[in-house]
């Protein structure tokens, strides 16, 4: 698999952009997993480095285990390693979840809203802050009038709004 970064305009190309820090990454044939990215159920799209493992994840996995019917056992084995060494990343979670029964080796618990950046609200996107000030703060028609007012042009515009 060939991967490049940026974009690419090869229509059997896919690129994926991530939703936190906007690092983008394309590949032919690629899923986000092929190019270290992840995608929740709500089609947000992050690098793996931005997984959120949270304080209930464990409890959370056991009570599906249960719902499926997972054997006690496997189920003690899988809290008990858990504890003894909580994993950090995706790839972690997914060994510990496959070790618990082969099955879950098709189940894509890491979609999990839970632990989406985005969807467990570690972090607001900018579109919610751009909406949230637009609604409560102050209308989006009067900062783009005011930004107008400020810069004459794209690099003064830049400037007064990134500060570079
Ligand atoms: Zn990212
Ligand atoms: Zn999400």
């Amino acid at each position: 698999m060939k991967i490049r970064k940026g974009f690419v305009s090869n229509s059997s190309s896919s690129s994926f952009v991530c939703d936190i820090c906007g690092n983008a990454e394309s590949g032919y044939d690629a899923s986000p997993r092929d190019l270290g990215m992840l995608r929740c159920q709500n089609d947000h799209t992050y690098c793996e480095s931005h997984y959120v493992v949270d304080d209930g994840m464990m409890e959370r996995l056991v009570a599906r285990f249960r719902e499926d019917g997972v054997d006690a056992v496997a189920i003690d084995e899988f809290v008990s390693e858990w504890k003894s060494s909580p994993p950090k990343t995706e790839s972690a979670v997914t060994d510990m979840i496959e070790g618990v029964d082969s099955q879950y080796g098709d189940v894509n618990y890491e979609q999990l809203a839970e632990t989406c950046p985005v969807c467990s609200m570690q972090n607001i996107t900018d579109d919610c802050i751009i909406g949230y000030y637009d609604r409560h703060v102050k209308p989006k028609s009067e900062v783009v009038a005011e930004i107008r007012a400020k810069a004459t042009n794209f690099e003064e515009m830049r400037r007064l709004c990134l500060g570079r």
